[in-house]
């Protein structure tokens, strides 16, 4: 017997909980897409945020739903204008990687007032986008650790 609280005991396991293990899916478009097509994949894709990408698939910004209705207010054609002039852009992409603990990870979205961060992989030339890390895999992460009966 460690002698540990319960208390003690969930602290010490909610540091260890990484990224990896709550990430969802990514989803992608590419830089040159328009504001219109956004619209639909978020829809189709059930997602509050998508991932901008360059040909050689390297993250280069975000785009959030208040981003489309921004662009969508007072625009007709929005068929015509390419996501990547109305995304937020690196290096202002606040992101994590998949071995960050999730405490850390969570602390950006509080800091930043953002939903979600890609997770990404470091390659030569630029980060390739891995996973998504949303408030939603932290709200499960939480419940998760409260149903947990070894504590
Ligand atoms: P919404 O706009 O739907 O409320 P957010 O709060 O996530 O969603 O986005 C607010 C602003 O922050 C948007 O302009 C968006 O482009 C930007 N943003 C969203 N996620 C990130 C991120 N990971 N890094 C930097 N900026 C982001």
């Amino acid at each position: 017997y460690t002698g540990k609280t319960g208390s003690e005991l969930l602290t010490e396991r909610l540091r260890k909980l990484t990224v990896q293990e709550f990430q969802s899916i990514p989803v992608v478009v590419h830089e040159n897409v328009s504001v219109y097509d956004a619209i639909c994949t978020m829809f189709l894709e059930d997602v509050g945020t998508l991932f901008v990408v360059n040909e050689y698939s390297h993250l280069i910004g975000v785009l959030s739903r208040k981003d489309l209705l921004r662009a969508s207010i007072g625009n007709q054609d929005l068929r015509t204008i390419p996501v990547h002039i109305i995304m937020t852009r690196m290096p202002n992409v606040t992101l994590c990687f998949k071995e960050d603990l999730l405490i850390e990870a969570s602390q950006k979205l509080i800091e930043k007032q953002i939903d979600g961060l890609p997770v990404v992989k470091e390659t030569e030339d630029g980060y390739e986008v891995v996973g998504r890390l949303t408030k939603t895999n932290v709200t499960k992460a939480l419940v998760e650790m409260g149903r947990d009966e070894r504590i």
